[in-house]
This record gives C-alpha cells, sequence and structure tokens, in this order.
C-alpha cells in the first residue's frame, strides 16, 4: 500500500512553518515523513481534499486560513473540541475511509500558557480581543482551563456575544465595546485574537488594562504580534508572549494524533525561534 501522505492546507500557503515542525517532530522518531503543502483557493478546497485522502493516500491534514470551517462543514465526524468551536484546524482520516475534524489550536494556546510559560490559569480574570475564528477556540480552552471571568471584546460587537453565548456561562463571561476598553478596569491575562497585526493594522488599547501581574499573549508571531507586545511592555505586563508556542504546540497534538507519539516540542520552538528571528 501507499506510503501515508501528510499535508497543511491554505490559501496563501507558501509561508506555512507546519511542514519544517511537523518534518522537525518526526525526525525525534526516525519517521520518514511525507508531508506537503496544498495552496487551494477556496472554491477548490473540499475538491482538493477529497482527492487528497481519497486518490493519494491522504492520512492526515493541518488545515489554516482561510479554510477551517469548510473544514468542519465536510467532515464525516467532529470531535468535541470541534463541535464546540465550529472550526477544524486538523483533518484525519480514520481506517473506515471517513474524515474526522478535530480543533487543537485552543488546547495547543493553553499548553503554551500552562507547560512552557508556567502559568496556573485557574482563577484569572482574562481579556480576549477579537471574536473570529481563532478567538472562539480559544474562549473555550480558557475557559475549560479555569479562568474565573472571560470578557470578548470585538470591534463589530454581534460577534462578541455570538462567542459568549456559545460558552453559556453567562455570569462568568461578559462582551463589552471597544470604546469601553478604557473604564473597565485592568486584568491578568489578555490575549489578542484580532488579526489587526497580520494586516499591519494597530490596536488602540489604553495601558490601564494591564494589571502589574497581567500576562499578554498576541496569537501572532514574528512581525505580526510586534506592535501588541510593544504596547504590553509600555504597559509595565509581567510578561508578553507571542503564539510561536501556541503554534508548535496545536502541531502537536496533531502530530500524536496521526503517528501516536508525543513529540518534544521544546527544541522545535527554539528552532522555530531562531527561523522567525
Ligand atoms: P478571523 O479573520 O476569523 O478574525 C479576525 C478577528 O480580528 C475579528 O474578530 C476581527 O474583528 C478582528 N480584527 C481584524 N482587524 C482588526 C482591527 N484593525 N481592529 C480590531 N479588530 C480587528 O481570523 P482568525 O480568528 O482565524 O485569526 C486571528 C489571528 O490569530 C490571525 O492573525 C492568525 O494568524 C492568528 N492565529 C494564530 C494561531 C497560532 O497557532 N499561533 C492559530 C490560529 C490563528 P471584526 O469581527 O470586527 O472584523
Amino acid at each position: 500500500s501507499r506510503h501515508p501522505q501528510f499535508a497543511v492546507f491554505g490559501h496563501p500557503i507558501s509561508h506555512s512553518l507546519s511542514p519544517l515542525i511537523h518534518q522537525a517532530f518526526a525526525q525525534q522518531f526516525g519517521i520518514a515523513l511525507d508531508y506537503r503543502t496544498i495552496d487551494a483557493p477556496a472554491d477548490t478546497f473540499a475538491e482538493a481534499v477529497k482527492r487528497f485522502f481519497e486518490q493519494e493516500g491522504g492520512r492526515g491534514a493541518n488545515v489554516t486560513l482561510p479554510h477551517k470551517a469548510a473544514a468542519y462543514a465536510l467532515a464525516d465526524e467532529r470531535t468535541q473540541a470541534a463541535t464546540h468551536v465550529g472550526t477544524a484546524n486538523v483533518l484525519t482520516r480514520q481506517a473506515d475511509g471517513r474524515l474526522v475534524a478535530h480543533n487543537t489550536d485552543g488546547a495547543g494556546l493553553v499548553r503554551d500558557l500552562t507547560d512552557r510559560h508556567d502559568l496556573d490559569l485557574r482563577g484569572h480574570d482574562a481579556l480576549l480581543l477579537g471574536a473570529g475564528g481563532a478567538a472562539r477556540a480559544v474562549a473555550w480552552s480558557l475557559f475549560e482551563a479555569g479562568v474565573q471571568t472571560l470578557t470578548i471584546v470585538n470591534r463589530s460587537p454581534q460577534a462578541a456575544d455570538v462567542v459568549a453565548d456559545a460558552i453559556g456561562e453567562p455570569a462568568r463571561v461578559h462582551t463589552r465595546y471597544w470604546e469601553d476598553l478604557g473604564n473597565i478596569g485592568c486584568f491578568d491575562l489578555i490575549v489578542n485574537a484580532t488579526s489587526a497585526g497580520t494586516l499591519g493594522q494597530s490596536l488602540t488599547l489604553p495601558f490601564a488594562l494591564a494589571g502589574a501581574r497581567a500576562v499578554c499573549y498576541d496569537l501572532g508571531y514574528g512581525k505580526s504580534a510586534f506592535s501588541f507586545l510593544a504596547w504590553a511592555r509600555a504597559a509595565g505586563a509581567l510578561h508578553a508572549y507571542d503564539g510561536l508556542g501556541m503554534l508548535v504546540e496545536q502541531a502537536a497534538d496533531a502530530f500524536e494524533l496521526w503517528h501516536h507519539k508525543r513529540p518534544d516540542t521544546e527544541p522545535v520552538y527554539q528552532q522555530l525561534k531562531a527561523h522567525i528571528a
């Protein structure tokens, strides 16, 4: 039978770090990995996925922008995490041919915060900026990890309400308007899940949001995270982290699903840090 194939689907995809991460994990176990990038515009995504899994020996795929909702929709089965979020960043093909949608983004962020950065999230008051697909994954996982309250702010407030409603804990999850950020107090954890940095835009955030023990986290990395992390340092936050660790951790979950082995993420995280510096 054919060598199992792995891939990452996206559009654009040429700058994806996923091939590098998965090859580095595979090396830890002496696995000769077939992992490629598949650039699929939105209108050909479903067809490309079908071809990959049904004709090309596809066993598993990572899925990134703009396909996460489509990946969720086309799967035959969905994990509980994916169902809560409504999007998928991983697809696996079972022995019976059925495609399963997973979402490992939120778990990746939580593991980066708790394991790599030694943060105990329990009891934290968290502020989440943004209410797109990534914010939705993160909101659910932060809540699962024990944050005390979660405040969600989004430029278009309806989207924030949708994310808050999906969690279904009205006493502990609030939405606020961006204009009110100046008078809603301070937070222990501030997560930037907007795509502003990626788009080359900057956010206007009052310094008062960051409490003395605030940890600030940008889901972006490299240039995309510069502006938010600079704000965090200027605001006096205790720590300011970018999303590289989350990227490596969500990939580790996918790798384990496919190869049933847990990779050591730290050397790969260090390798990527040097790579994008
Ligand atoms: P979406 O396009 O689904 O959502 C974008 C969000 O950003 C929306 O809430 C949008 O608000 C908000 N936004 C965009 N521009 C601005 C601005 N100028 N001011 C305020 N808010 C703004 O993107 P995703 O949720 O999929 O991804 C968000 C970011 O997270 C991306 O940069 C992505 O690269 C990163 N990411 C990182 C991961 C990692 O592993 N490190 C994993 C997944 C994502 P509105 O609704 O008002 O338009």
